[in-house]
């Protein structure tokens, strides 16, 4: 057995990011971003990060027509974390944005409100009333709603440009959860149901202002046939309600996001340009340079940059069973331990100091630190064998995982840290600082231990 036996310090080449990966890992340890009193903390690779921007810049440009304006803007459900958000503003994005919360990390970070599209399914009148305010661009989800925005909306239509989401019905994608354009999906208009096509022609010829459409078919399990089949539907209401106008009243369609992530390998698949493509192939009059586009990918953007690291705190077998016990379960990565066959992770072994073990593998379960026996990030997996100090690696996790933690066992937020590695070694910047046990406490209604017992809420006679 020769897991023993230490790699030469990594030089992290530039152009690798499986290396410069395990560069960050073992930099983690060294610089102590992962301790005994922080066991668990998220990594983000920078430059993984901006290829990926660079990847969707260069797809939507190789498919348009020259001077085609094409608005790229971030899911920030998929990292709603401000440093993330202002990286890639700094790419020259902008961003979805889904309740008030993620609209003020938005504005947080910098976004022009020209920049931000608000998709929220249930759109308060005060959350409407703002976004009209600041003439961020919004889509109407459902009837109710369109008539609240016109009930705020003076005779010269509001200041924001106004869409309509459209559900296209075109069916689920292989995680029924993340599929939003089933029949009856709680999202959009119903564009099939009966009467429904002639409501949303009617309502684009009542409303002159109302100059977008917007569909999202999915997120992640979504073949790229039925995307496009989403994005196609979207692309003839817009050319119908123009051909019923006699004018370009629809200029900007929003395609939504959905891309999907590979979790299998380190392999970009698909990509970017392999959609362009096919958007382009099935549905060309969207390129031809008479429409705005508009894109929201999240996960596609940000998943391959993150990992997740965690210290193994002991080692132990049950049944026959190999388990490590470790630091990450579902606080950082909810989906996985409750969806474990929809959303797998690959886990990377790495010793204590944090280089990659290598030896014989041997089935395990990776398990979390929550109090609950599903808590599990992996089940029979066949990995070096863990032991107690080790780190484990949860890869592809930088959309959706420690930025989308679950609050259980009043475990803290861990810290998330941003890299670069190169040739000098790997540098990190604090994205989000680690919960402090003082912050932690006032989450948790700490400022207020008395409430219950105050005498308008306490039972009689006690
Ligand atoms: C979640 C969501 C996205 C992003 O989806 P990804 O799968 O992360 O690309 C885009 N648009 C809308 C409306 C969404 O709800």
């Amino acid at each position: 057995m020769n897991a023993e036996t230490p790699d030469p310090h990594p030089p992290a080449p530039a152009g690798d990011p499986a290396a410069r990966r395990d560069a960050a890992v073992r930099a983690a340890v060294e610089q102590r971003l992962l301790t005994e009193e922080e066991p668990v903390a998220a990594l983000l690779d920078v430059d993984t990060v901006r290829e990926a921007v660079t990847a969707l810049d260069g797809a939507f440009r190789a498919v348009t027509a020259p001077g085609t304006p094409v608005l790229h803007t971030f899911a920030v459900k998929a990292a709603s974390l401000v440093p993330v958000l202002a990286l890639l503003a700094a790419e020259g994005l902008g961003c979805e944005v889904a309740s008030p919360g993620e609209l003020a990390l938005a504005r947080a970070a910098g976004v022009d409100p020209e920049r931000i599209v608000l998709d929220s399914p249930a759109k308060t009148p005060a959350e409407l009333r703002r976004a009209l305010a600041l003439g961020v661009a919004l889509n109407a989800d459902n009837p109710e709603e369109l008539a609240r925005i016109d009930a705020l909306t003076g005779a010269d239509g509001p200041r924001s440009p106004v869409g309509l989401r459209l559900n296209p019905q075109t069916g689920a994608g292989s995680i029924d959860a993340m599929s939003t354009a089933t029949a009856t999906s709680k999202f959009g208009v119903a564009l099939r149901d009966e009467g429904a096509r002639a409501w949303v022609l009617r309502a684009y010829a009542e409303r002159p202002w109302l100059t977008s459409v917007h569909v999202h078919t999915g997120s992640q399990g979504m073949p790229l046939d039925q995307l496009a089949d989403g994005v196609a539907v979207a692309w003839e209401l817009a050319e119908e309600v123009n051909a019923t106008a006699g004018r370009r009243q629809v200029r900007t369609v929003n395609l939504g996001g959905g891309l999907p992530v590979n979790f299998g390998s380190d392999r970009t698949d698909p990509t970017f340009a392999d959609y362009a493509r096919l958007l382009r192939d099935r549905v060309p009059g969207l390129f031809d340079g008479r429409y705005r586009l508009v894109t929201e990918f999240g996960r596609s953007l940000l998943a391959k940059a993150g990992t997740t690291v965690a210290r193994v705190e002991y080692a132990k077998s049950a049944g026959g069973r190999r388990i490590a016990v470790t630091h990450a379960g579902a606080q950082v990565a909810v989906r996985t331990v409750f969806a474990p066959t929809s959303w797998p992770l690959r886990v990377a072994a790495y010793d204590a100091e944090g280089r990659p073990r290598r030896g014989p593998h041997v089935t395990q379960d990776v398990a979390g630190p929550c109090c609950f026996a599903g808590d599990l990030v992996a089940t029979g997996r066949d990995l070096p064998e863990l032991r107690s100090g080790d780190v484990v690696g949860l890869l592809d996790t930088g959309a959706y995982y420690a930025s989308t933690p679950f609050g259980y066992n009043a475990l803290p937020r861990p810290g998330v840290y941003g890299y670069r590695a190169g040739r000098d070694g790997v540098r990190f910047a604090t994205v989000r600082a680690p919960q402090t046990a003082a912050e932690l406490l006032a989450e948790y209604g700490g400022a207020t231990p008395e409430a219950l017992l105050d005498a308008a809420v306490r039972p009689a006679g006690r």
